[in-house]
């Protein structure tokens, strides 16, 4: 960017902060309806037929993504998020009472879920449209004003969000602001009230430190390395069909998705096997090669294909043995989906979020060495459990931790808006969906009334009757 760019992306950006902080009041005195009013108009521009033909068309020539998935994993995610909150958000946003301690007689006491004022999202390329209209719609829910930054990695997405919110929204309510890095550095000079920020650990932590300079809260949606802990009394076939649904949804660049798999040393032929023909039988059902199926989805750039291949080709190097895969066309960005046995924990791949089509498989003798792999990582995103003895389930969840856990099925945990999703520290900070979604952009304000009654007796010059009165007080409480 150059000076005058700098300087012209600044003074908008400074506009609309200081339009959108003229209207807070108004936004925070909305009524639920109204807001929900809001968030239907979105839902109904999402749907409607042209404009999803226009967002299907920016994303397949963003990475080719397949229209049934653009569907599945971007517009339909926002409708039920949309829906579920329009179910809910009359009661959220109701005044609620809570009891009142014995030694406050006379007092009452109520939680009023207010606005926190100007939120940023910032949203990445991977689910761009599922990721900035998901919080922008827990964010409208609790009444704030919204600045949306896109990812500059899907740049026809990123259009079709900024026109989308052009058309439904005044700048004074909802903005988008597109642009690189650069940009980002700027908004996040911003004073914001609440930092939305998905993306990956590493820039997590530049947000998180930008938000403490105003000390601005913040939902940090981060990645990391998923595993997937097969244990005993499992269809592995069956299993290994899910896995591969589930990992190469997006071409592997989904942050749920299972990065790594740990299992029985005797299990690893059935699952290769199970793996490689449900491969081919979702993505090369008539014989023409993977790579011509539209249901392939293509990695985001060139930057992301080379790390993907580096990676490969150092465990390759190391000893690993490809199961199937391995093959490129660096022109289409595509890398086939390729299947890595004999992975020990040295290679590169053991080391960083894969977020590609290439799945290592890793064995074990005995459950708790396959554990102690995964705890000496980062506390994952999402940990897939996959076995039929509820005894071994519950052991592996006392004995690790994670932001997530999905049992016996794979890339569910975004799908249920009564729970919270979210990471832990290296995967995540905050929780978004159903009420922790709105939680995050709502200020919980307590409020404490005195009807009757005083605490004058605690007043100075204190006596001795003073602390017996502060015994009482605190034993009651
Ligand atoms: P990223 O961290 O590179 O970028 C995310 C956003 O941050 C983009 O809008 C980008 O412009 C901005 N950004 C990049 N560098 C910045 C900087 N130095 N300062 C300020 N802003 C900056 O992530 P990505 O490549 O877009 O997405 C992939 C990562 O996101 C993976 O790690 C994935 O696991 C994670 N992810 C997490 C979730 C979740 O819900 N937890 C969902 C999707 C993706």
């Amino acid at each position: 960017m150059t000076a005058t760019s700098t300087f012209d992306t600044t003074s908008h950006i400074k506009r609309i902060f200081a339009l959108q902080q003229a209207n807070l009041q108004k936004l925070k005195d909305t009524t639920a309806a109204e807001r929900k009013a809001k968030l239907k108009k979105l839902e109904r521009y999402l749907l409607d037929e042209k404009n999803f033909r226009a967002l299907a068309d920016a994303m397949h020539a963003d990475f080719r993504k397949p229209e049934a998935e653009v569907f599945l994993t971007e517009v339909g995610v926002v409708q039920s998020q949309i829906r579920y909150i329009c179910r809910k958000l009359h009661h959220w946003i109701r005044p609620k009472s809570v009891p009142t301690i014995t030694p406050l007689a006379g007092t009452t006491s109520h939680i009023l879920c207010e606005p926190k004022g100007l939120a940023l999202i910032i949203s990445p390329w991977n689910y761009p449209v599922n990721l900035a209209f998901g919080p922008l719609a827990y964010a409208i829910a609790a009444g704030n004003a919204v600045i949306i930054k896109p990812s500059e990695l899907a740049p026809h997405t990123s259009a079709f969000i900024k026109k989308t919110i052009d058309t439904l929204f005044d700048e004074s309510e909802v903005a988008v602001i597109e642009g690189e890095v650069s940009t980002a550095q700027v908004l996040l000079d911003m004073p914001f009230n609440h930092i939305h920020f998905t993306g990956s650990p590493q820039v997590g932590k530049i947000v998180m430190a930008a938000a403490a300079k105003h000390l601005a809260s913040v939902t940090l949606e981060l990645g990391g390395k998923s595993p997937v802990i097969i244990g005993s009394k499992v269809h592995i076939k069956n299993h290994a069909a899910k896995i591969a649904w589930a990992k190469l949804m997006n071409d592997g660049q989904t942050c749920i998705g299972p990065d790594y798999v740990l299992l029985p040393k005797t299990q690893l032929s059935s699952f290769v096997e199970g793996y490689s023909a449900a491969v081919n039988k979702m993505y090369n059902p008539n014989n023409k090669g993977i790579d011509q199926s539209p249901d392939l989805a293509r990695l985001i750039n060139d930057r992301n294909f080379q790390r993907i291949k580096n990676l490969i080709d150092d465990a390759i190097e190391k000893g690993a043995k490809v199961e199937m895969g391995a093959t490129y066309n660096e022109a289409e960005r595509y890398i086939a989906p390729t299947l890595l046995t004999a992975v020990t924990e040295e290679m590169d791949i053991m080391h960083e979020e894969i977020f590609g089509p290439v799945l290592p498989v890793m064995t074990y003798d005995h459950l708790d060495q396959a554990l102690d792999i995964v705890n000496r990582r980062p506390k994952p995103l999402t940990m897939y459990i996959t076995s039929g003895s509820s005894t071994q389930i519950s052991y592996i969840v006392k004995h690790t931790s994670a932001g997530t856990t999905c049992i016996n099925d794979y890339n569910l945990g975004f799908s249920n808006t009564h729970l919270p999703f979210g990471g832990v520290n290296n995967s995540g900070i905050g929780k978004s969906l159903g009420y922790h979604g709105f939680e995050a952009f709502t200020n919980e304000r307590s409020i404490i009334r005195r009807n009757w009654g005083t605490l004058s007796m605690l007043f100075p010059p204190f006596s001795k009757l003073t602390t017996r009165l502060g015994k009482f007080f605190y034993k009651f409480s």
